[in-house]
């Protein structure tokens, strides 16, 4: 699903995953939600939708409560009046089921670690508590409908793809820049922030595996592991070759209002009942992105 017109990010999406078949709608409008889930009469829907850069959620608090927060209970609702449930119908066998992204950082100032699906949450910014309504909201409607609604409660995934703005991403890009003499510094916010990172790919397999299941219920989806930021930049910047302290500057301008210190998957209940496993480590990540950031930047800059 796409919104507005002439949309930068179509030909991008095409680009990546070629062949599909784009329908309009936005989360911000709930007739558009209806008429694309009557448009398509889909088996499966996955709403990855959202403001999702945590600082941003700082500057547009009540847009990341709509779009990340409401948007959910809208999808919801189209789902479930375009299937009739709660007024004729109970759902039935061949419903349509739903996928909600809910994210750790929900866990935000964490009360346990490792986190698992029983961990209370207390999230640090208005993203986090956008996406804990999305969570509740998925539960509630599985509660009272009897939809086919889960929420996978998934740690930071990365990949080539990921957004500039976000650590792995900035760093990546950083790396290859400064390898390649088009620049000498990266400046960095708090270097002692702990993630458990794995790979995009890994995590959206875990997302389809969820959907097949018999029953609905949440997964957390990690790896289990966690790495700082300054283990982060360090890797990265030995894979080609360099030391991180020569070309790291801490900037103040990239520390938040309120920090997610630590965020560790326990990601059992995945593995045993999903039979769910990462396959790519971090090392194999971050080399993934920095290569892949290189490839891109000399092809960019070559005349
Ligand atoms: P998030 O976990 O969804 O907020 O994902 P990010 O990739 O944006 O940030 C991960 C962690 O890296 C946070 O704890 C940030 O404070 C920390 N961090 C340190 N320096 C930077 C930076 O320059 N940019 C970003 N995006 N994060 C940084």
């Amino acid at each position: 699903m796409v919104r507005g017109q002439a949309n930068p990010h179509v030909a991008r999406l095409r680009k990546h995953i070629g062949d599909v078949q784009l329908t309009t709608g936005d989360l911000l409008d709930q007739g558009s939600l209806i008429s694309a889930v009557e448009r398509v009469q889909p088996d499966e829907v996955y709403n990855l939708g959202a403001i999702s850069y945590v600082p941003m959620s700082w500057q547009q608090a009540e847009l990341t409560a709509e779009v990340t927060g409401m948007g959910v209970l809208r999808m919801l609702e189209a789902i479930r009046v375009v299937s009739g449930v709660g007024q004729s119908r109970t759902p039935g066998p061949g419903q349509i089921r739903f996928y909600q992204a809910s994210s750790s950082e929900m866990f935000g100032m964490v009360r346990e670690t490792p986190q698992n699906e029983r961990t209370p949450f207390h999230p640090r910014s208005p993203y986090g508590v956008a996406k804990t309504y999305g969570h509740y909201i998925t539960q509630n409607y599985r509660e009272s409908y009897g939809m086919f609604a889960v929420s996978g409660i998934l740690f930071n995934h990365e990949s080539p793809r990921r957004g500039a703005e976000f650590v792995t991403r900035k760093v990546s890009l950083g790396v290859a820049r400064i390898k390649l003499g088009l620049a000498s510094e990266l400046r960095m916010g708090n270097l002692e922030a702990r993630r458990d990172w794995g790979f995009a790919g890994d995590y959206a397999r875990a997302m389809r595996m969820m959907l097949a299941q018999d029953a609905p219920e949440d997964y957390v989806i990690g790896t289990g592991r966690t790495q700082s930021v300054r283990d982060l930049v360090e890797l990265a910047f030995a894979t080609v070759g360099l030391n991180w302290r020569d070309h790291v500057v801490q900037d103040p301008r990239f520390t938040r209002p309120a920090e997610v210190d630590l965020l560790c998957a326990d990601p059992k209940k995945a593995r045993e009942q999903l039979g769910w496993e990462p396959e790519v480590g971090f090392e194999e990540l971050v080399a993934m992105m920095v290569e892949s950031d290189l490839r891109l930047l000399s092809s960019s800059s070559r005349p």
